[in-house]
C-alpha cells in the first residue's frame, strides 16, 4: 500500500500515512488537535546519481535514466545487475568497469558499433588493468560461450599460462 503525506498546519506536525489506494481521499484527523490534515505532496527524495563522463559508453551520463536507456540500446548489462549479475555478464559491462570521471561535455550519441575504434581499461579477475578496444570486447550474445568472454579479459600473460 502506499505511503500519504498529510500534515497538521497549527501543529506543524507532519503524517505519513500507509492507505489503500481506495482510501487515499478518506479524511485523516491530527492525532495532537484532531484537526483534518491537508495533503502534502510526496517529498521529494534526494537522487545520489552524480553526473559524470563514462568512458566505456564515451558519453557524458547525466541521470539514472539516460544511463539505463543507453545500456538498454546497446544490448548492454550493468555490473552488478542482480538478474544477469554472473561473472560473464559484469565483464560485458565496461560501463562500470571503469572509475567515474569528470563530464567531459560529450554527449550520447546512439549506438555504438562493434567494430568501433575505442579503448576502454578492462580488469581481469586477478586485478590487472590493460586497455582493450571496444570492438573487441565480448557482446551480450559472446557471452553465452564463457570461454570466448573469458579469453577476452585475460591478461597476455594469463592466457599463456594455460
Ligand atoms: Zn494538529
Amino acid at each position: 500500500m502506499p505511503t500519504y503525506y498529510f500534515a497538521c498546519a497549527p501543529c506543524e506536525k507532519s503524517y505519513e500515512v500507509v492507505l489503500r489506494v481506495a482510501d487515499r481521499k478518506d479524511p485523516q484527523y491530527c492525532s495532537k488537535c484532531e484537526q483534518l490534515l491537508d495533503r502534502r505532496p510526496e517529498p521529494f527524495r534526494a537522487r545520489t546519481f552524480e553526473p559524470y563522463y563514462d568512458e566505456a559508453l564515451g558519453c557524458d551520463v547525466h541521470t539514472e535514466e539516460e544511463k539505463q536507456q543507453i545500456l538498454r540500446e546497446n544490448g548492454w548489462v550493468e555490473a552488478g545487475d542482480t538478474v544477469g549479475g554472473s561473472r560473464n555478464i559484469e565483464t560485458s559491462a565496461n560501463a562500470t568497469l571503469l572509475d567515474k570521471q569528470p563530464l567531459a561535455g560529450i554527449p550520447y550519441k546512439g549506438v555504438r558499433t562493434p567494430d568501433e575504434d575505442f579503448n576502454v581499461v578492462v580488469e581481469s579477475e586477478s586485478g590487472v588493468e590493460r586497455t582493450v578496444r571496444l570492438g573487441d570486447l565480448p557482446t551480450p550474445a559472446d557471452l553465452v560461450d564463457n570461454k570466448k568472454a573469458d579469453d577476452a579479459f585475460k591478461t597476455p600473460a594469463e592466457g599463456t599460462a594455460e
